[in-house]
């Protein structure tokens, strides 16, 4: 990205605890800014709308203004929202990401020391997921059962397309989950591009390809394809593995991964979601960047975010590596519940914010706030939300987390 000393972006405050966490965390970018940069660069943020706030000021729930806002800037950064209920508007979250085609969802998956965690061994999670964003059943193509459409979809299947499994028709719903080649290749490819700029060591393509032999099973065989055709000098995929087994016998299949690991090629692999998830408790460091598609993508992220004890401050972002677009989230809720009460983890909103200066290539900003970060849970200083697990933790309310944090940077 070619970034001015001085970027405009355009950021969602969000609502419920979304300002309590926004004013924490801009407060902390611009003094990380100014730490690592001094006067030489600083961002002009540019408030827009979205959620109850935007509906309350202007009668829509997402603005004009503000969708131009994203598209116009490139990179903005949100807090939650409030999910309207009805309207005809299903999430917020996914009607940005389907108007600026945000086609991967990322979340890197780390541990940091004096974080409580229900692992023995959370300092061995390292993990980079790309979560397919825009397919598969979230593409939301579904039938009620007992309604006609319904009906018509199953005369349709078993009729015309001799369709005889459905084993109790007339109170079926149904659902159809497209996949497709170039919605898989470009999820792949930007994951197979971060990897080799990471130097990481591997690259799996998890999916439930057993069982759903085109979808799932086809975005398996065209990661595969993808990462060979493009990438072929960089890396060694396990299809390659089997090809060489088949035809060589394992000897030569074996030496030529070890020959491919010792030029310090990035493996690609893959694994079907349920085994994946065991093996991510068993041993997690056999794991480093991760490709999927979209549902099991959405288990795969929370799941790894508990294991370090992180479910309230996993960062995310929804990014085209295409067009450049890229929208860095809290990913948690509105937490209605403890509202303006200072009492709000704004973690989540300041590790996408060190995502997203990642992401400008301000390098030094996203690790002074993430070494911060690290210096206060060594030291058990926390919001409630984390300090009440942590022994002889020390809770601490929002605006005094910020003070400390800036204290730390
Ligand atoms: P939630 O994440 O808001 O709250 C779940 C629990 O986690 C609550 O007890 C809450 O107090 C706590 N929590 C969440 N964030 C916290 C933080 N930063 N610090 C401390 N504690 C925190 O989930 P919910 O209650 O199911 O949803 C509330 C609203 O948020 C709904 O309208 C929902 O649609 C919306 N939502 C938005 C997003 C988003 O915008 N990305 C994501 C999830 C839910």
């Amino acid at each position: 990205l070619q970034v001015p000393d001085y970027p405009v972006i355009p950021f969602i405050e969000g609502d419920g605890v979304g300002p309590e966490i926004w004013q924490s965390a801009q407060t902390i970018f611009d003094k990380a800014i100014e730490k690592a940069y001094g006067d030489k660069r600083r961002v002009e943020w540019k408030q827009v709308l979205a959620g109850g706030k935007a509906f309350d000021q202007t009668g829509s729930w997402m603005p004009d203004e503000t969708m131009t806002a994203f598209k116009d800037y490139l990179v903005g950064i949100k807090g939650p929202l409030t999910t309207p209920i009805g309207g005809g508007i299903r999430s917020l979250n996914v009607a940005l990401r389907q108007e600026l085609d945000l086609f991967v969802c990322l979340r890197p998956v780390r541990w940091f020391k004096g974080v409580e965690t229900p692992v023995k061994h959370p300092e061995k999670v390292n993990m980079t997921i790309f979560r397919e964003n825009t397919e598969d059943i979230y593409a939301g193509i579904e039938w009620l059962e007992g309604t006609d459409d319904a009906k018509k979809l199953y005369k349709f299947l078993h009729e015309e397309m001799g369709v005889t499994k459905v084993r109790f028709p007339e109170t079926s719903s149904f659902g159809i989950k497209p996949v497709s080649i170039d919605g898989s290749e470009r999820l792949v490819r930007a994951a197979i591009e971060y990897a080799i700029a990471q130097k990481a060591p591997s690259i799996t393509l998890v999916h439930k390809g057993n069982i759903m032999k085109f979808t799932e099973g086809g975005f398996k065989q065209w990661g595969y394809a993808l990462a060979e055709r493009e990438f072929g000098d960089k890396l060694f995929t396990m299809n390659q593995y089997d090809q060489l087994k088949k035809a060589q016998g394992a000897e030569a299949a074996d030496k030529a991964l070890q020959a491919a690991k010792a030029a310090g090629k990035i493996i690609v692999k893959d694994v079907i979601t349920d085994a994946f998830l065991q093996n991510t408790l068993l041993k997690p460091e056999d794991y480093s960047v991760i490709a999927t598609m979209n549902l099991n993508g959405d288990y795969i992220s929370d799941q790894l975010a508990a294991m370090v004890g992180g479910i309230g401050i996993a960062p995310g972002a929804n990014i085209n590596y295409a067009t450049g677009h890229a929208i860095f989230e809290a990913t948690h809720g509105t937490a209605p519940d403890i509202a303006g009460e200072d009492k709000a983890n704004p973690s989540s909103l300041l590790l996408s914010g060190a995502m997203m200066f990642d992401y400008l290539g301000w390098f030094e900003v996203g690790k002074l706030i993430s070494q911060a970060m690290e210096k206060l849970f060594q030291k058990r200083h926390a919001t409630v939300d984390l300090a009440r697990f942590m022994p002889e933790g020390v809770a601490l309310p929002t605006s005094q987390f910020t003070e400390e944090m800036v204290a730390h940077l």
